[in-house]
């Protein structure tokens, strides 16, 4: 015999699951229906005001009413984060990833009151980029891995990955920002490789060679993430700068910091170096903002107000 406390249990557990998989519907529903538009869109090849290639940082700028708590975006399945920037306008660094499909797409803007979220859309358009061909040739050493090098790049791999998953709330960086070294462009950001006459990743970030020994400095003010030797990127320091936007610069020769530092804009972090795979020293300066990989120079080009 079922008692009624149970009965009661047992429908209750059979209401949550119901309203639980009712939700799960409308949510994605609510999500494809998104994607779908977007896609529409893409195919009728219509442009938008706000436009960029791939590969490009946007400066997104929104009004919302009142006093909302919060300000967030969703573009891509990506997050873009907002922050106050003058009474009623909110401001947002949206990020093209180089292998982001030509298009025409919606960010979604959520601000949540008291009383509820409120929502609008920005229709983006992304633009395709012709990024040039960059033949190399490296000693089979550093091409041709064994099993346990293998593994070892992967491992490295894997806990660069983490380091981005953690996207900090809080906004450490303020506008403009600075070039990490000056020198001579010696690797293009988006370049697709052919290294040793096969197709490789494209490049994901700048090469500037410059003289071993010449100081690097933060692009902006931050918390050190991640100090490493790893074996493609060789002595390695990422800076986490909050709202999902991170700085990397490899190959260093030395390096001064340390993880959970704060660094200020234009701070010393190391030193020009050939450290990892690398064919004479360069510094190799790299962008990851909310998982899209984008051309530094794109964030320097941003002309900022009162960021
Ligand atoms: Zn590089």
């Amino acid at each position: 015999m079922v008692k009624r406390s149970d009965m009661g249990n047992h429908r209750g557990t059979w209401s949550m699951r119901w309203f639980l998989s009712v939700g799960w519907i409308l949510i994605w529903t609510w999500g494809c229906g998104t994607s779908a538009y977007s896609a529409d869109e893409a195919n009728q090849s219509r442009t938008c005001q706000t436009r960029g290639a791939q590969g490009d940082v946007l400066l997104i700028s929104v009004t919302f009413d009142g006093a909302p708590q919060h300000v967030k975006g969703t573009f891509l399945d990506r997050s873009v984060w907002f922050f106050p920037i003058a009474s009623g306008r909110y401001a947002g660094l949206l990020g093209i990833d180089l292998q982001d499909d030509p298009g025409t797409y919606h960010l979604l803007v959520h601000a949540d009151y008291s009383d509820g979220p409120r929502r609008k859309s920005v229709c983006v358009t992304i633009l395709k980029k012709d990024y040039p061909v960059q033949r190399l040739t490296l000693p089979k050493s550093m091409v041709e891995l064994d099993q346990a090098t293998l593994r070892r790049v992967r491992d490295e791999a894997q806990r660069v990955r983490q380091i981005f998953k953690h996207e900090s709330p809080v906004r450490l960086w303020r506008g403009p920002f600075l070039e990490p070294v000056h020198g001579v462009i010696s690797g293009r950001f988006g370049s697709r490789r052919i290294i040793n006459g096969f197709p490789r990743s494209p490049h994901s970030g700048e090469d500037i060679a410059a003289p071993q020994g010449t100081p690097v400095v933060a692009m902006n003010s931050g918390v050190v993430r991640l100090t490493m030797n790893h074996f493609f990127t060789g002595n390695g320091v990422i800076i986490d700068h909050g709202l999902g936007l991170f700085s990397m610069y490899f190959h260093l020769s030395d390096i001064f910091v340390r993880e959970g530092q704060r660094i200020a804009k234009g701070e010393p972090i190391g030193t020009v170096g050939a450290t990892g795979r690398a064919t004479g020293p360069h510094l190799h300066w790299g962008i990851r903002l909310n998982g899209a990989r984008v051309d530094p120079y794109s964030l320097l080009a941003i002309a900022f107000e009162k960021t």
